[in-house]
């Protein structure tokens, strides 16, 4: 029986981060997500990271994130409230923080975390617009589940809630490998992790991420952008009518389970099952 439930090189979890605002703490951050061989998604608002000496400087965003396969990701230009605002200024805050990322990044920005978490449907649109293909927002719904529409791409967990949540997650991935699988996504601000009285902060949560580490061979970790991109091509696997031929039309190998064991369909490849 083929089941859609791997994720890349057959993983049946994959671990993501989601950091906000471009403090100049995520210099620190980052260099736990290098260490522990994890990436994440920066979430950057053009206007304060990119012109101001408080947060990270345009010059930087290169060598400390994306040559490190970091992702830098899109969180307006000025933090306001989208969903007060008219859709045209809604879609120049999205597509105006896209191309000063675009060009201090050098990648191809398509991912929002949204300022505040909170937007309407008329940022949908305007996200449609602006080429934006996901959204996270600041409800965490505590499980490994996936949106079924990436606008409203609920997280795991703040980082300061994570500790429950991260055990359950290595639990499934050593004990219980036969379930469902799914995905740990951890988000929150770096600054937060200087506040002597925060529940999680710098050494614990460089615990977390070393008991994280040691089960690695169990899951994937990749940026919000990957998991996002893997999942579309898994959707766009054809099969025949009596499911033995699948045919991957897309240009990102991608894993199914056949018989509980994990089957590689490469890009543009069919594979024949019997
Ligand atoms: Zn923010």
């Amino acid at each position: 029986m083929i089941r859609f439930d791997r994720y890349k090189d057959g993983k049946r979890y994959a671990l993501t981060f989601s950091y906000d605002d471009g403090c100049k703490q995520d210099r620190r951050l980052v260099e736990l997500f290098n260490k522990y061989e994890m990436k994440a998604t920066f979430n950057m608002n053009s206007r304060t990271v990119l012109t101001t000496t408080t947060g990270i400087r345009a010059e930087e965003i290169r060598p400390l994130f994306v040559e490190h396969g970091h992702e830098i990701a899109c969180h307006s230009v000025t933090h306001p409230h989208l969903e007060r605002m008219l859709i045209k200024d809604q879609y120049d805050e999205l597509m105006c923080d896209r191309e000063a990322l675009e060009k201090a990044s050098g990648t191809i920005i398509r991912g929002l975390a949204y300022p505040f978490g909170t937007y309407s449907a008329e940022t949908f649109t305007a996200m449609d617009t602006a080429s934006i293909v996901y959204g996270r927002t600041a409800t965490s719904h505590g499980g490994f589940t996936l949106p079924d529409d990436f606008k409203v791409w609920n997280p795991t967990t703040h980082h300061n809630e994570c500790e429950r949540p991260v055990r359950s997650f290595i639990y499934n991935v050593t004990k219980a490998p036969w379930r469902a699988g799914g995905v740990l996504y951890i988000w929150g601000h770096a600054y937060e992790f200087d506040n002597p009285n925060a529940p999680v902060g710098w050494e614990k949560f460089e615990e977390i991420l070393a008991s994280l580490y040691e089960h690695r061979d169990g899951y994937w970790a990749a940026t919000n952008l990957e998991i996002y991109d893997y999942v579309q091509a898994l959707k766009k696997i054809r099969r025949s009518a009596d499911g033995k031929m699948l045919y991957n039309p897309t240009d990102i190998d991608v894993w199914v389970s056949n018989d509980d064991e994990p089957l590689k369909i490469g890009a543009c490849q069919t594979v024949i099952v019997d």
